[in-house]
């Protein structure tokens, strides 16, 4: 396992700060130590990325796109042990770290496709004798900051497609998790990326941004994590007006109509609440049931949950692992009390599972009827496994609720008409939505939000194009 930092071009263990300690969520126990770098490793990696950025961006595109479905076809041929490394620093259960690591490679696999279909374009100019043509060009040396929940998925959404565009990349993993993040450097420069190309630091979050985003070289941020933070990264990128993506926290509303299946309805509730025990930014947070069914939802949602398996995610079967620190399962504790308080009723759930020898880190599903928008479970996100389910009349009313949240990551609709359900997808104020589907994340398309949720899209063309500048040319020719 890599446990260095990538800096202009070497690995290293020093960091002028000392060591993190990462542990595993479900032991406790530290399983590496990596460098808690500061201003001066962030400062040697942005002057090595600013130095090496014009080299990368003449790189031939097919050669950048080689290297990219190279690391693609290698990060699925490591998935076992990928997998590992990400349930050991975060805690999901095997199966679903699996899952991220063929999530990853396909982000791989996208921008080395997009990036060979991005073409000059010609303009319609009413100009003798001039002809426009539109381009993109790489935007510069570009910082990836992001969290603990996904941390390979979310590094490789920014880094494939800004090494596609030509950009050097600087990344800063999560504190809990930098160890996927170094498992895919490693891959990188196995698969041809140039050392100097890509710098991966765990370290001080503030020092390091700090130094990447106020020096003026580093033109693009890509940042993955609370909206609190992303507010605090955005203050700092007007100063040399660093263009942003910014993928922040999610409240997403699960609209279930009243002709909707079921059965359908409560699988696709599992699946989206239930992934990582709850902690992804696109967990359905907010539970919209019409009326006449929403009993027997609820019923037939704990029946299910109850049945899922509790354990270490390593362990054989594990569907629900431990919560990533104590901090998160006081924050789910909290938000079980204040709506149990409000006139809640808790359905099953409602606290953690002890397992001997084992961090009080394992909180049950937990569903709870009866639910309204004064509660905090309807006003922040949990990031944990509670289905807090609000019936209510009508589909406006269900898109008015899920509208009032301030975030607009995610959102889903079940229900029997193609039509009704379009359109109230269509009016949900978010950017990814799944209509009778749970799983509506694929890194061909784009994923995104609106609101305190961010700006900025990840996947497919749409994430290539957050890292290029579009230039225009207007051309007259002199020549005979
Ligand atoms: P976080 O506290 O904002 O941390 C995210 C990243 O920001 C970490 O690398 C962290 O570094 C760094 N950071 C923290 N404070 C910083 C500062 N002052 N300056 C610069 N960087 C700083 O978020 P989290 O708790 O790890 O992640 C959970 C949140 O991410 C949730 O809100 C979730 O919804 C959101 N999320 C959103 C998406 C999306 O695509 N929209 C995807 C996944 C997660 P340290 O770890 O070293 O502190």
């Amino acid at each position: 396992m890599q446990t260095r930092n990538l800096i202009a071009g070497r690995w290293t263990n020093i960091g002028s700060g000392g060591a993190i300690e990462v542990a595993d969520p479900a032991s406790g126990e530290v399983i590496a130590r990596v460098p808690m770098c500061g201003a001066s490793e962030a400062l040697s990696a942005l002057n090595c990325a600013f130095e090496f950025q014009p080299e990368w961006e003449a790189t031939p595109i097919t050669q950048r796109a080689d290297v990219l479905r190279a690391t693609a076809a290698m990060v699925v041929a490591r998935k076992d042990s990928l997998a590992r490394i990400i349930t050991q620093e975060c805690g999901k259960p095997l199966a679903e770290a699996a899952s991220e690591v063929q999530y990853s490679a396909d982000y791989f696999s996208s921008a080395a496709q997009e990036i060979q279909s991005l073409n000059e374009m010609d303009v319609a100019l009413e100009r003798p004798g001039v002809r426009g043509v539109v381009r993109h060009r790489a935007v510069g040396v570009c910082a990836a900051i992001t969290p603990w929940n996904f941390p390979l998925a979310m590094l490789a959404r920014k880094v494939a497609p800004a090494l596609a565009a030509g950009c050097a990349q600087l990344a800063k993993p999560a504190e809990e998790t930098p160890l996927s993040a170094f498992a895919l450097a490693e891959i990188l420069l196995e698969c041809g990326l140039p050392p100097k190309c890509l710098h991966v630091l765990s370290g001080d979050a503030k020092v390091i941004a700090t130094t990447w985003l106020m020096d003026g070289r580093v033109r693009k941020l890509s940042f993955t994590g609370s909206t609190e933070t992303g507010r605090l990264l955005l203050r700092q990128c007007a100063q040399e007006i660093v263009r942003c993506s910014m993928e922040l926290g999610g409240h997403a509303a699960f609209i279930v109509l009243q002709d909707a299946d079921i059965e359908l309805a409560v699988k696709g509730a599992l699946q989206s609440k239930f992934r990582n025990a709850g902690q992804t930014c696109i967990c359905p947070n907010r539970f919209l049931v019409h009326e006449s069914i929403a009993s027997e939802f609820a019923a037939r949602v704990a029946i299910a949950a109850a049945q899922l398996k509790i354990a270490p995610g390593m362990e054989s079967g594990c569907q629900i692992g431990p919560l990533i620190h104590d901090e998160a399962v006081e924050k789910v504790r909290a938000h079980v009390a204040d709506a149990l308080k409000r006139g809640g009723q808790l359905v099953c759930g409602g606290r953690t599972k002890i397992i001997p020898n084992r961090p009080d880190r394992f909180f049950e599903p937990t569903v709870i009827a009866n639910c309204d928008p004064s509660m905090l479970c309807f006003t922040q996100e949990t990031f944990g496994p509670v289905i807090p389910i609000m019936s209510v009349t009508s589909a406006k009313e269900a898109i008015e609720v899920a509208n009032s949240s301030p975030f607009g990551l995610a959102g889903y609709v079940f229900g029997g008409s193609d039509a009704v359900t379009r359109s109230v997808a269509q009016q949900l104020q978010c950017g990814v939505i799944g209509v009778n589907e749970a799983a509506p994340s694929n890194a061909r398309a784009p994923f995104g939000g609106v609101k305190f949720s961010g700006y900025g899209r990840e996947g497919g063309a749409w994430g290539l194009m957050e890292y290029v500048t579009t230039q225009y040319l207007a051309l007259r020719s002199l020549e005979k």
